[in-house]
């Protein structure tokens, strides 16, 4: 599921195992800041007799070494999903971490918690494979020493860090599907845990102002006040979308495809050995929400979006009947009139279709495209928001 913060944007840079890695701007940031407290910090003067130039190459070693950690935690995400059968669409690295974009979300709360917990037990592993390698194989007045040690503290930090209990952090990932496994409402565990990610970030920027306005030695314990402050915004602001995802994902279970599915004469009907072309014969003129139920001696056995035609190339709109860009009643699994809304999104995602046929008992009953579900969406009585408990 895509929880980043900074959209779905960045710089490419390259592929692992099929999948595309992004580099979101904010990540460049963090990366300097890391070569920067290397070089500076980490590293005092002297220590093996270490000039200025050597020690920010040493800073921007680490601070690789750093980015391809980052990166074995989202791969023990993305690759898990990809075990379940899930796509991921992309691995974004950025600020403190990073995302990785699965094509959808977890059907069952064992999913979602292995999915959740291998990024930190991923980083975890790391740093304490680098705490191991700095204590007991390098000598400890050396560079390399210095600098395992630094890799070792922060991945362990990112584990540790990863697993504080509020949605979007992994941890909260881990408590929705503890939720969700006891109370087996999704939803319910969304909002539960996003209510903890919001609660983590209040108290963040409680410490973090509490650093910043007082001298008290609790609120300057070593972490920078401001960075505290600034991440628990961030997550205040993510836990809120969570939330907010959390009444969709509700109000979506509560909708029926019966309910929604277009049914002729609103889903135009042809037949369909009908040419594309004389279907829609001004393509400029077609609207982008029709839905086209293809019939054959009156039955229906297909549907197609005004999308798919408008997608066409001239070669295929020129050449194509109904017939051949529909999807039938046979091409798809069938979308049951009493499904929850909540599958067809999913089945519409993840078969990267525009429109599903609704059949019951083998009949072809009409057509359910995204357009139908966002607009019973907007049609929800608000008064369903008291009705449902905490
Ligand atoms: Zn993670």
């Amino acid at each position: 599921m895509n929880f980043g913060m900074f959209g779905g944007g960045g710089i490419k840079a390259g592929r692992i195992l099929g999948i595309p890695i992004r580099l979101d701007i904010s990540f460049f940031f963090v990366f300097g800041l890391v070569v920067f407290l290397i070089a500076t910090q980490i590293l005092p003067d002297g220590l093996d007799g270490l000039g200025g130039a050597e020690r920010w190459l040493w800073g921007v070693g680490a601070g690789a070494v750093y980015f391809i950690s980052l990166l074995g935690h989202e791969l023990a995400h993305s690759l898990t999903a990809r075990r379940y059968g899930m796509e991921v669409s992309s691995i974004t690295l950025f600020f403190f971490g990073g995302v990785s974009l699965i094509r959808e979300d977890s059907q069952r709360p064992g999913q979602e918690f292995w999915i959740a917990i291998v990024g930190p037990l991923a980083s975890l592993l790391i740093g304490v494979g680098f705490l191991l390698i700095a204590l007991l194989a390098l000598d400890s007045t050396t560079t390399l020493h210095d600098v395992a040690l630094a890799l070792g503290v922060l991945n362990v930090f990112l584990a540790a860090f990863n697993m504080l209990p509020g949605f979007p952090l992994d941890g909260g990932r881990v408590m929705r599907s503890l939720i969700w496994r006891v109370t087996g409402s999704r939803h319910r565990a969304t909002r539960a845990s996003a209510r903890l990610g919001q609660l983590l970030g209040v108290l963040m920027i409680g410490y973090g102002l509490g650093g910043v306005l007082t001298d008290v030695g609790y609120f300057n314990s070593g972490f920078s006040p401001i960075w505290v402050a600034l991440i628990g915004f961030l997550l205040l602001t993510q836990a809120g979308q969570g939330v907010k995802a959390s009444e969709l994902e509700r109000d979506l279970a509560a909708l029926r495809v019966g309910e929604l599915m277009l049914t002729p004469p609103d889903a135009r009907t042809a037949e369909a050995d009908l040419p594309v072309r004389i279907l829609a014969p001004s393509r400029a003129q077609l609207d982008q929400q029709d839905v086209f139920i293809a019939a054959e001696s009156g039955t229906a056995v297909g549907v197609a979006s005004a999308v798919q035609i408008l997608l066409l190339d001239e070669e295929h709109y020129l050449n194509d009947r109904l017939r051949d860009i529909m999807l039938g009643a046979g091409d798809v699994l069938p979308l049951e009139p009493s499904a929850g809304a909540d599958e067809a999104l999913r089945r519409l995602q993840k078969e990267r279709t525009f429109v599903l046929p609704v059949v019951e008992r083998g009949r072809l009953l009409g057509v359910v495209g995204l357009e139908q579900i966002l607009k019973a969406l907007g049609q929800q009585p608000p008064s369903l928001d008291s009705t449902s408990g905490a």
